[in-house]
């Protein structure tokens, strides 16, 4: 069989004989030179180049592109040179073989190691002709329809290529088809197992859908006729597996959440077409809001056009819709090669054409420009992949993160240890929050100390699995820790009641109540005494009975001191918000360790006749750092009096954490606010001070909120 026969009938299409007779020409030297090479496949080697040709001569590309596509291998694998084919073909084939080649040549690990400069190389392919990367990419799509016949470590490297090079450089071109089937077999490649499960997974899904779908698009078939609109296209869209892959691996959604949405799309003839139906659409079923774009008006970067609206279809199932122009819908589709798939002057097709050439004309500037290859990386790739934010260490070296990642996110993604002992962070050189996403080509810089650690309000920022594994760990290692070392202090005091010393007591006897609790260790035994899972009396009077000591005891209440810095297994009550200084008592919660109450608090005083679960508390001398409080204050109703009690507040080192302001009646303000102080006689000075202002009418301390 003549392999080039398909080919040709093709090429008749649109093609002149002398065309013809040229790309036959080429057919037989490239032929004859791969000779009797053949393909993992066992094919002979030349079906691949024809197959190649095949795809762009469906695009309509010239006939430069497909001779090029012929030939595209003879440089890379035969004794063909250069000045061969620039004999033979003329000097602008060559160039394009000559490109194609050079792409071939580069070694792409992934994009994260790629080579900066491979990268600039493969630009700069691309600037000095476009058609070089529509034969490269209809080289890769050949290639990877026919990857089954290679080893696996290879099908592998070259999936992984096509899904991180070169279907986002079909996306930013626009060629919407050629990516979504480069995604598809490069994701077969890759996880050949998942894309038979969610494939068999979608089909099944089809079917159910197949009734509602139906039911959509009866009514809005039956509202177009009804406005009488004229070439309205509609259509059901399905998704692409490689997105539904992606959307449930990187957004975390279900299968049913992706599936349950069901997409439509509606070509009309003009411009304003698409508008009408739009409103159509709208009337007919309520659009969520805020989920509504214009991209006829203002384009995507790579010349797409569309409209897309959201709305609540039947039974309240979303239903997403697209409206753009049959023209807007051949560059949807094809993106720069619509430029040769349909020879017309429209307007749409010249747009893309220029947008893509724009935006090549821009990266050489930028390459003159960047003071690296470095830099222009940087920017070639946050252009290609928008998901993704690439960052600087401090040494230039690039660091890849989700977008949306913040520094937590950075300092994690280098070493666990500098993530575990970050405090703050410098990006581009100025101090800035630890929680601010971070932009590519930022240099971010992390300030470590030693006794540093992390943070559990950072669980509500970071988005890598990396940062989030690490805190929950080591957060959960430290309340560990913490737990026993509580446990082991309320040991100590409740033993004080039978007059024993932790000290005092042998291993034996502590062991033999762990087994009799069944439990793992004497630190675990402490650890369910610091939890609240286990009274500490309880434990004492086991431990006193097996120490077989007839002492009685003496004193009672001996308080525990607290230090402050207790951490995970103790907090303060938001009812009574006690300071240093208050007369104070624990509450053990069951699993949470010991809150602390104010001694008058009436949500302790509830708890006053289970002994075992409160503890009396005193204290520790000298605490240090910021306790909250919450006041509450009556003011004038006039300008500039809430400010006069914020000033005072700064004034005085009290930081506000929230304020709920009330105007009572027309002449006064109610106002309750929570602010940090160091201790009861910091709170006095500030409550003095706001008392002296002419504005405040009264000022008092809350102590028994409900929480
Ligand atoms: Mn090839």
């Amino acid at each position: 069989m003549n392999i080039f026969a398909s080919l040709k009938t093709e090429l008749q299409q649109y093609m002149t004989g002398n065309e013809l007779a040229s790309i036959e020409k080429a057919y037989e030297f490239s032929k004859k030179a791969h000779g009797d090479q053949i393909r993992y496949s066992g094919e002979p080697y030349i079906t691949h180049p024809v197959a190649v040709a095949l795809i762009l001569a469906e695009m309509r590309m010239d006939v430069e592109t497909i001779t090029a596509a012929i030939l595209h291998d003879v440089i890379e694998d035969t004794s063909v040179n250069t000045t061969n084919i620039i004999n033979q073909f003329g000097q602008e084939v060559s160039n394009l073989v000559d490109g194609v080649t050079k792409l071939t040549q580069i070694n792409f690990e992934n994009h994260a190691q790629a080579q900066a400069e491979n990268f600039r190389k493969m630009i700069m392919a691309m600037a000095s002709d476009i058609r070089i990367i529509l034969v490269k990419l209809a080289d890769r799509l050949h290639n990877m329809r026919t990857i089954h016949g290679l080893p696996a470590k290879k099908r592998r490297r070259i999936a992984l290529e096509t899904l991180e090079i070169f279907a986002p450089i079909a996306n930013r071109l626009g060629m919407h088809a050629f990516r979504v089937e480069l995604e598809d077999l490069g994701f077969r490649a890759l996880y050949p197992l998942r894309y038979k499960i969610l494939k068999t997974a979608v089909e099944k899904a089809g079917g159910n859908r197949h009734e509602i779908m139906a039911l959509i698009e009866t009514q809005i078939r039956e509202a177009i006729t009804k406005a009488q609109l004229s070439s309205v296209n509609l259509s059901s869209r399905g998704k692409h597996l490689y997105s539904i892959y992606k959307k449930m691996h990187e957004k975390h959604l279900s299968f049913s959440e992706i599936m349950d949405v069901y997409g439509f799309r509606i070509t009309v003839g003009k411009v304003d077409t698409c508008y009408r139906v739009l409103g159509l659409l709208h009337g007919l079923f309520k659009p969520i809001s805020q989920r509504f774009k214009d991209y006829i008006a203002i384009p995507k970067a790579n010349g797409y056009q569309s409209l897309h609206t959201i709305l609540f279809g039947p039974y309240g199932v979303p239903i997403e819709a697209q409206i753009r122009t049959e023209e807007m819908h051949k560059v949807a589709e094809n993106g720069i090669a619509a430029h040769w798939l349909y020879k017309t002057e429209k307007k749409a097709l010249h747009d893309v054409q220029s947008r893509a050439n724009a935006w090549l004309q821009g990266m050489v500037e930028m390459d003159q420009s960047a003071r690296n290859s470095l830099e222009f990386i940087e920017h070639v790739k946050s252009d290609l992949f928008p998901d993704e934010v690439y960052v600087f260490t401090p040494k230039g070296k690039i660091i890849e993160l989700p977008f949306g990642a913040t520094a937590v996110d950075f300092a994690y993604a280098i070493h666990s240890a500098i993530g575990n002992t970050c405090v703050a962070v410098k990006i581009d050189k100025r101090l800035s929050p630890l929680s601010m996403p971070l932009e590519s080509g930022q240099q971010v810089e992390i300030i470590t100390t030693q006794n540093a650690r992390p943070n559990a309000a950072w669980l509500n920022f970071v988005v890598t699995g990396k940062a989030r594994s690490h805190i929950k760990h080591y957060l959960k290692r430290q309340q560990h820790a913490e737990s026993i070392a509580l446990g082991k202090r309320l040991t100590e005091k409740a033993l004080f009641t039978y007059g024993l010393e932790l000290g005092q007591i042998a291993t034996p006897v502590l062991q033999a109540i762990v087994d009799a609790s069944q439990l793992e260790s004497i630190a675990h035994l402490f650890e369910e005494v610091g939890m609240g899972n286990r009274p500490a009396p309880l434990v004492a009077k086991q431990i006193s009975k097996s120490f077989s000591s007839q002492l009685t005891s003496g004193d009672a209440l001996h308080p525990l001191t607290i230090q402050g810095t207790e951490g995970l297994v103790l907090s303060y009550a938001k009812c009574c918000r006690p300071i240093p200084g208050d007369h104070i008592a624990g509450l053990i919660k069951e699993g949470q360790g010991l809150e602390v109450h104010l001694m008058s608090c009436p949500h302790l005083l509830a708890f006053q006749h289970q002994v075992e679960r409160c503890v009396p508390l005193l204290w520790e001398n000298n605490i240090a750092g910021d306790f909250s409080v919450d006041i509450q204050i009556d003011l004038l109703n006039k300008r500039g009096s809430l400010g006069g009690v914020t000033t005072a507040l700064a004034e005085l080192d009290a930081n506000i954490m929230t304020l709920r302001a009330q105007e009572s009646d027309v002449h006064h303000f109610h106002v309750e606010m929570t602010v940090t102080v160091k201790n009861r006689s910091h709170l006095a000075r500030i409550m003095r001070k706001l008392h002296r202002q002419s504005d405040v009418i009264r000022i008092l301390r809350l102590k028994s909120r409900a929480v």
